[in-house]
């Protein structure tokens, strides 16, 4: 199996959450980083992803979900912070669920 925590110097994500490309990361905690999405898709256009590297969803267990719903959380939080207040037209795209993006 791939491994799946650390530092992968090849991701872009990595990179973000490590400071090391540029982003305007808008909140961030000791396992989760959002930051809005270089080339948005929409107005509000977010990505959370892990603070540590997964390869791909396959690498994901059943341990992750209190993680991936965190991931949700945040993504919540951040289009509330930014006055979307209609939480019911959001749109999740988990992408391989390394990252998960909230598109409005
Ligand atoms: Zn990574």
């Amino acid at each position: 199996m791939n491994q799946c925590n650390g530092y992968d110097q090849s991701c872009i994500f990595c990179k973000i959450v490590n400071r090391e490309s540029e982003a305007e990361i808008l909140q961030h905690d000791d396992e989760l980083c959002c930051f809005r999405d270089l080339k948005p898709g929409a107005d509000h256009h977010y990505l959370v992803v892990t603070n540590r590297h997964i390869d791909s969803c396959f690498s994901l267990r059943r341990e992750h979900v209190p993680l991936v719903e965190k991931m949700v959380e945040m993504g919540k939080a951040v289009l509330l912070k930014h006055h979307v207040a209609d939480l019911a037209d959001i749109r999740y795209s988990p992408q391989c669920l390394k990252q998960l993006s909230t598109i409005q």
